[in-house]
């Protein structure tokens, strides 16, 4: 079977009008799903999904509620709810700890008497996405150390869970600080203080069954992002968990007034994340990887001793199990060299966008890019590592 996500006829070989007539530049994602670069393509099908939501006029509640429903069922779930992204989801999740499924509260915040306002954290889980977790009236808890010299222990986690702890957030991401408990003892040891625990697994998609594995180890609500590897709406974000907190986000969000209404989200959005789940259901994880493994090993063999050193890296950065190039510069010079290479990509025709490894390296990812892609990827790469190592001599 191909792999889906990444067949979907994305590939763009000349300026689309829209972007053409603004003079922005459009290039080839070879970094990732980085919302600065515009996150990820929506399929086809997510986007005729979409042009068809914007025909009619729907009542917003009925559809989330519906959407939602359908959408919990594709993925194994109790319930979900779409958001205006994963940040968004943050925010929303941990509201709907704080005031569970009395309007009145909901409507309360940001007022705090009578509601739980700490948040747990780990140290190690710290993060600028926590940012939209701080911008509610709580209080954040911070446990553990972010690192292995004293891995954080259960009891530190038990000691702070008292009355006041509306739910303990936890980071799944690769590029965490080591050091923090595993997510299934973090969940034992918070349901024995009736606390809930939010995942923000915005980007751990792949495997595709971190849809329902998260759900499944007993965390309550999980948040992905819609506009990463989903490839829903970049402005879209995907709650699933416990039904009652669901229906929490339900009376916070948008169109309900409070401190969710900022977060719309659209009928588009809603229908459009809906269809993108239903294809990234389709996608077959192993026949994609597979085909990533397959661009890796020609980006190894074409570019590796020109110069530089190439060789595959995995997990890609947010432990997503997908490869990656990494192309190493070597020498006194190597800093000033990978910069250079990063620049020519960029003003090169196609322009390209890598990511940057350490000071002196740049990876090349496969997850962003079309099946077919990689055809006009390659030339590109070697024109520019072969220009760089000219610059030397
Ligand atoms: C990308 C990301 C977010 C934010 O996701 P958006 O959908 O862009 O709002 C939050 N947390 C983590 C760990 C992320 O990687």
């Amino acid at each position: 079977m191909m792999p889906s996500v990444g067949e979907s006829g994305c590939t763009v070989r000349a300026t689309p009008q829209v972007y053409h007539d603004l003079g922005v530049r459009v290039f080839i994602n070879a970094a990732g799903t980085y919302t600065r670069l515009g996150g990820s393509r929506m399929a086809p099908a997510v986007v005729d999904a979409m042009a068809e939501a914007a025909r009619c006029f729907v009542d917003v509640d009925d559809l989330q509620a519906r959407a939602g429903d359908r959408i919990a069922a594709l993925t194994r779930n109790d319930a979900a709810y779409v958001t205006s992204g994963a940040a968004a989801g943050l925010i929303l999740a941990t509201a709907a700890c704080m005031v569970g499924t009395d309007p009145a509260r909901a409507w309360q915040l940001p007022e705090t008497p009578g509601l739980r306002t700490q948040i747990v954290v780990h140290r190690a889980h710290r993060n600028p996405y926590d940012y939209a977790v701080r911008t509610l009236p709580i209080h954040l808890i911070e446990i553990g150390f972010p690192n292995d010299i004293a891995p954080t222990q259960p009891w530190e986690l038990d000691h702070v869970l008292g009355d006041q702890c509306a739910a303990v957030l936890y980071v799944a991401a690769a590029w965490t600080a080591s050091g923090a408990l595993p997510l299934d003892d973090v969940v034992a040891i918070a349901h024995r203080k009736g606390v809930p625990v939010i995942v923000d697994a915005a980007a751990q998609l792949p495997p595709t069954e971190n849809l329902w594995r998260l759900t499944g180890l007993g965390a309550d609500l999980v948040i992905f992002s819609g506009g990463k590897d989903l490839r829903g709406p970049q402005a879209s974000g995907l709650i699933v968990g416990r039904r009652d907190l669901i229906e929490a986000c339900r009376l916070i969000g948008a169109p309900h007034h409070g401190i969710g209404r900022p977060f719309k989200v659209g009928k588009e959005e809603m229908i459009g994340l809906l269809a993108a789940v239903q294809v990234y259901l389709e996608h077959d994880d192993e026949a994609r990887a597979r085909w990533a493994e397959g661009v890796v090993a020609a980006l190894i063999d074409r570019l590796d001793g020109r110069g530089v050193r190439a060789r595959r890296s995995f997990p890609n950065e947010a432990g997503q199990p997908l490869p990656r190039a990494l192309v190493q510069f070597m020498g006194e010079d190597a800093g000033a060299r990978r910069d250079r290479v990063v620049s020519y990509l960029r003003a090169g025709q196609p322009s390209v966008e890598v990511g940057v490894a350490d000071v002196d390296g740049i990876y090349i990812n496969p997850m962003t890019l079309d099946v077919g892609e990689e055809e006009l990827l390659l030339p590109c790469l070697c024109t520019a590592v072969d220009a760089v190592a000219g610059d030397r001599r």
